[in-house]
């Protein structure tokens, strides 16, 4: 079973990517305009966006760390707009429309709604001073709108992608993680081992002659022992431990701070418990493990693999019972 390489860049890391680099090449020519003018401190804000705004971009490429990106983007881009409106004058205040909008795309919806009407509250007094009464009110109040139409479409469509992801990842039958779920989680929980030196084991349980259980009981019943399977491996293991359906009638339970012992005796317990269960009435429902502790160096594929080799050997010796990895 293969795990995921690298991810390649996300959504979130491609909008940043092209925010943060096309903002630095838009204020460029007002830069360069201004700088040739001699309009030195308009320049020099303008070339500090920009320097920002390449900093920012390439802080992304380097560490994908979209959050702070993000949170980074905002505060320069409505900086520097609050900072050109107050020093150009309020001929520039549409400029605040685009930027505002942006920010729902970089930030979560609500904070981009705190740092918009931040920004609108701090416009206030330049529009004030340099418009009517009347004109400024219907700024400030076009501003609230336009941040209210954002803030409903961003809210929208962040649910829906939560949504879409949890559908993704998960299994429909049991609800647990899927495969791609697993093959997901397994890069961070590598990293975390790596830094934090604590052992991990992994156990695959296959349920034994399934296709029997199909056969002879129906399909439904082969699903209510699959579902009972999930509930009987969840009840067992810790909350930091976590169970996957990687295949028909295959899981995988990631075994957090558990060396070889451990991990064995979660399988011990877990092979007894569903030899004794009584899912299907007078048929007694057995499963296979292999049992793997990560290794130092190890990677992800080499580790699954020998569970997998430990599991075969278990099918192999007559099923229902639990075998140990080779060292390698
Ligand atoms: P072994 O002991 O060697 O593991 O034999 P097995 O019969 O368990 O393994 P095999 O791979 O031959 O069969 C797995 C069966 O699992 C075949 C497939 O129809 C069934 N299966 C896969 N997904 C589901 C599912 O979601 N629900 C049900 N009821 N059956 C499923
Ligand atoms: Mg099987
Ligand atoms: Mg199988």
């Amino acid at each position: 079973m293969k795990s995921n390489p690298p991810s390649s860049r996300t959504g979130q890391e491609h909008i940043l990517l092209t925010m943060s680099f096309g903002s630095a090449l838009a204020i460029l020519p007002f830069a360069v305009t201004r700088l040739f003018n001699h309009d030195w401190f308009v320049g020099l804000i303008d070339s500090m966006m920009i320097v920002g705004m390449l900093m920012i971009g390439s802080y992304v490429a380097w560490s994908r760390d979209v959050r702070n990106a993000g949170l980074m983007l905002s505060i320069v881009s409505l900086g520097g707009m609050c900072a050109v409106v107050y020093i150009k004058g309020i001929t520039l205040i549409y400029w605040a429309y685009p930027t505002m909008v942006g920010m729902y795309f970089v930030i979560s919806p609500r904070l981009a709604m705190i740092f918009c009407l931040v920004a609108s509250l701090i416009l206030v007094p330049v529009l004030v001073s340099a418009m009517e009464l009347v004109q400024s009110i219907a700024v400030i109040m076009t501003l609230i709108v336009n941040n209210l139409f954002a803030y409903i479409f961003a809210n929208r469509m962040h649910k829906q992608s939560e949504e879409l992801a949890s559908l993704v990842l998960t299994d429909p039958l049991t609800n647990i993680g899927n495969r791609r779920a697993f093959n997901e989680k397994i890069n961070d929980v590598m990293a975390i081992v790596k830094r934090s030196q604590n052992s991990m084991s992994v156990i695959v349980v296959d349920v034994d002659f399934f296709k029997q259980i199909n056969d002879n009981y129906g399909h439904a019943a082969g699903d209510r022992v699959l579902i009972k399977l999930v509930s009987t491996i969840s009840l067992r293991i810790r909350e930091t431990d976590s169970c996957y359906r990687i295949g028909g009638e295959e899981f995988l339970v990631l075994a957090t701070n558990a060396n070889i012992e451990g991990a064995k005796n979660i399988a011990d317990d877990l092979r007894k418990e569903i030899e004794t269960s009584s899912w299907i009435e007078n048929k007694t429902i057995t499963a296979s493990f292999g049992v793997a502790e990560l290794m130092e160096n190890e990677t992800a594929n080499a580790w699954i693999e020998r569970a997998d080799k430990a599991l075969y050997k278990a099918k192999k010796n007559g099923r229902n019972r639990v075998c140990l990895a080779e060292s390698s």
